[in-house]
């Protein structure tokens, strides 16, 4: 059975501040032949390049807030994008405030990409839809952060209905094999065929929700309820509670409450502080609420699976 893959690619997911060789938020999501960017932290180009990812695939970027580390490698790429003789439009979502500051560096460097590029202020109060194309609908929900932030659900559109191929005649005709998998009965050579008879439904659509910076927040479980995964900020050990509280982050015994209390199937955590060496307390403290979790580790790509 054919089926487009779901998969993130970590960029980065270190806070302010990283460790050598690490990368502030970014990271890239691909969905068959396109891609999508959460957040842009510096040097997300090159991550990009090392990983052999295609710039020019990305279609959209959302950006949660505009905090430096998570979207100061915009300019850069988009210049990139620029240089690579980019065509295609490329949709920006962000927070209000990211369209001047881009304005005002692209007047002063008189940079003006090929491309057309179009900006949207993200400023939901609650679920909305922001972003629709033949694949997904982007939805972004407010966080609680220090800057105005947005966590996005990404969910995948339902697809056609799945042909058994054993069960279908020889020599049948392909625009009725496209009415099959579109729900329709189908009559040929004076026989009656049932789209359940010769085909299973399609798969089930993938969700993904991608939530930082921000502070535990029990009321956004009833929006990312049931998603196949769950990304989320998880700057600090159980042990800095109170630190977190004060700078608007959350732990990772925090993000491993969400994850259970809004039954998605797997928790990725990240945002890590440059006050650990490590991340294995992170990951205890997290999965002793929520099992199924996973640090996200730079350059490593989390894939969803459709379950049948
Ligand atoms: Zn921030």
């Amino acid at each position: 059975l054919s089926n487009s893959h779901f998969i993130i690619h970590i960029l980065g997911a270190n806070s302010a501040k990283p460790p050598i060789g690490l990368n502030q938020t970014s990271q890239l999501l691909t969905i068959g032949e396109g891609s999508y960017l959460l957040d842009c932290g510096e040097g997300t180009q090159f991550r990009l390049d090392e990983l052999r990812l295609k710039q020019n695939r990305i279609k959209a970027i959302f950006i949660s807030h505009l905090h430096g580390d998570h979207y100061l490698g915009l300019m850069g790429l988009l210049s990139s994008m620029s240089m690579n003789h980019r065509t295609a439009d490329l949709h920006i979502f962000a927070p209000k405030g990211l369209i001047e500051i881009l304005t005002v560096q692209m007047h002063f460097t008189e940079f003006f990409p090929e491309f057309e590029l179009n900006f949207k202020e993200v400023n939901s109060v609650s679920l909305e839809k922001i972003y629709e194309d033949k694949q997904i609908i982007v939805e972004s929900f407010p966080l609680s952060h220090r800057l105005p932030c947005w966590g996005f659900l990404i969910r995948e559109k339902i697809g056609e209905r799945r042909i058994i191929a054993e069960n279908i005649p020889e020599n049948f005709p392909y625009p009725f094999l496209a009415k099959i998998k579109n729900s329709e009965i189908v009559v040929w050579n004076e026989q009656t065929y049932h789209f359940e008879d010769i085909s299973l439904p399609p798969l089930p659509p993938r969700k993904y929700a991608f939530c930082t910076d921000t502070l535990f927040l029990p009321h956004i479980a009833q929006w990312i309820a049931g998603a196949d995964l769950l990304y989320h900020d998880a700057t600090f050990e159980t042990q800095h509670e109170i630190r977190a509280n004060e700078t608007y982050h959350a732990t990772s015994a925090q993000a491993a409450q969400l994850a259970e209390m809004s039954g998605v199937k797997k928790l990725l955590i990240g945002h890590f502080s440059s006050r650990y060496a490590n991340y294995n307390k992170l990951l205890v403290e997290a999965k002793a609420i929520f099992e199924n979790t996973e640090l996200a580790i730079q350059g490593n790509f989390y894939p969803i699976f459709n379950e049948t």
